[in-house]
């Protein structure tokens, strides 16, 4: 770019004392890009009276006449208005939509407004969605998060980046077992964000879709896209970043795009299934930063967590009726995570409704045996080792070795493939433990297994006996 790119001040910028011909002759440049790409319909009603106010420290700044302009704007246009800019001035990394005094309004622009909130209202009544189109749980919220001892921190966090107009803490990195909430406080926070700042731009996403979006725009070459998408956020969650371990250019990209975001103070809210120190496979610099702001664990549930999360599932049961022994009960017998209490209950609820009577205890027991069971014996893996070493007759040194020979590769397998039933292990921790093998090992066992037993009668025959064993 030109001397004339050089940056201003914002107070300058406003005033427009010293406008920028180099950075003029850009917008207008961008502009008529937008007015090729949008439309003249589009443009005109929204486009035209943009003002660029100016670049500072790597954000462009776009100002619009009113707040309602600058919030439809800023959602529905700024991140092509920041594409074109960085394809001419690669400097700018980030975009800012402002209001010029919102007394001002045509008659026009009021009723510009009223249409556009109209439009708007509809969209609302839709499922929510965050600012890029991922579907967002419209009953994940805070109203419906029961809070106990073991939760109250990341609750408590969680809240206060959906209250804060300022960044409380960044990252807020939210950990714990598998079902015990992290993606349902996630999609609470970005929900009260969209219904109460519709003009902040927020994107969830889960980390595995983060992984093929920057792997099919490196596949297409459009990795400047990907990067704008990025980077135009005002708040941005990843779930489940254990999965990018391992996936060293998708790091990377994380890495940077956590970085740009951080340095412009955007939120970021990360979830995992174990702390940043207990990340494998992610590099030392990510994972010290990663702890840089909040860390919050959730912990497995306890008896009265277990207790209010069901009574408040069970006064929304239409049509039955849970009584209070039976609750107790679940919560005394179901304690692995509140995926499967949710599960137990509905589970019993359906099962009353069918058979049109009252949920009773026996009843309970019934319905719910094999999960009781599971929820009675932890197993683990190294007991699935060892009785399935046992059963092939096999040494576990030859079980746990790189051996490839059938006779042994098969019960590997098939060990493999039983930990991931009956433990809640990650691929990733399964794979160590079977010689430190890497968890698409693990996923190609679980596959395996999962084929052969259609048609292998043999092996299905072994399955269910080494299950039966297990369950004791
Ligand atoms: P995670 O992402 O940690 O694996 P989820 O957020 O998907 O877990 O939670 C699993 C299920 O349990 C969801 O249906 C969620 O609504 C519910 N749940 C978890 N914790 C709570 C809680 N404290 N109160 C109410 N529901 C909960
Ligand atoms: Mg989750």
């Amino acid at each position: 770019m030109s001397e004339g790119m050089k940056q201003q001040s914002a107070a300058d910028l406003e005033s427009k004392s010293s406008a920028d011909m180099g950075q003029q002759a850009l917008w207008t440049h961008v502009k008529s890009g937008l007015k090729n790409e949008f439309g003249e319909d589009v443009f005109n009603a929204w486009l035209t009276n943009l003002e660029c106010a100016g670049v500072e420290g790597g954000t462009l700044s776009i100002s619009a006449r009113t707040p309602f302009v600058r919030d439809w704007v800023k959602r529905h246009y700024a991140p092509k208005i920041l594409e074109m800019w960085m394809r001419e001035d690669g400097r700018v990394m980030a975009i800012e939509v402002i209001a010029q005094k919102a007394s001002q309004m045509s008659p026009v622009e009021t009723q510009q407004t009223a249409l556009a909130q109209k439009q708007d209202q509809t969209q609302a009544s839709d499922v929510l969605e965050d600012s890029f189109g991922a579907r967002l749980d419209p009953r994940y919220s805070f109203d419906n998060f029961v809070v106990g001892k073991s939760n109250e921190l990341a609750f408590a966090a969680a809240q206060r980046v959906a209250d804060s107009s300022e960044v409380p803490f960044n990252p807020l990195f939210l950990h714990g077992g598998c079902g015990l909430g992290k993606t349902h406080l996630m999609h609470a926070i970005a929900n009260k964000v969209r219904r109460e700042h519709p003009e902040r731009i927020v994107m969830y996403m889960s980390a595995e879709k983060f992984m093929f979006q920057f792997i099919s725009a490196l596949r297409y070459k459009d990795t400047v896209a990907f990067k704008r998408q990025f980077r135009s956020v005002d708040l941005l969650m990843i779930d489940d970043v254990q999965f990018i371990a391992n996936k060293n250019s998708t790091q990377e990209e994380f890495f940077h795009t956590f970085n740009a975001l951080v340095d412009n103070r955007r939120q970021v809210v990360i979830s995992a299934d174990r702390s940043p120190t207990d990340l494998e496979g992610i590099e030392e610099r990510i994972v010290s930063r990663l702890g840089w702001g909040l860390v919050a664990d959730i912990h497995p549930t306890d008896y009265e967590l277990r207790l209010g999360i069901l009574q408040a599932k069970a006064e929304k049961l239409e049509g039955t009726s849970v009584r209070d022994d039976v609750i107790e009960f679940l919560a005394h017998r179901i304690t692995s995570n509140v995926r499967e209490l949710e599960g137990a209950l509905n589970r019993v609820a359906a099962y009353a409704t069918l058979v049109g009577r009252p949920v009773t205890i026996d009843m309970t027991r019934d319905v719910l045996q094999d999960l009781i069971r599971a929820n009675d014996r932890k197993i683990t893996i190294d007991e699935i080792q060892r009785q399935v070493a046992e059963y092939y007759n096999l040494r576990m040194a030859d079980l746990l070795s790189a051996r490839r020979s059938r006779n042994i590769a098969r019960p590997r397998q098939v060990a493999m493939y039983l930990s991931k039933q009956f433990t809640s292990r990650s691929l990733p921790e399964i794979g160590r433990k079977f010689g430190g093998r890497d968890h698409t090992t693990v996923i190609h066992a679980v596959r395996k297994v999962d084929d052969l037993r259609l048609t292998d009668s043999a092996l299905e025959d072994d399955i269910a006996r080494l299950s039966r064993m297990l369950r004791g």
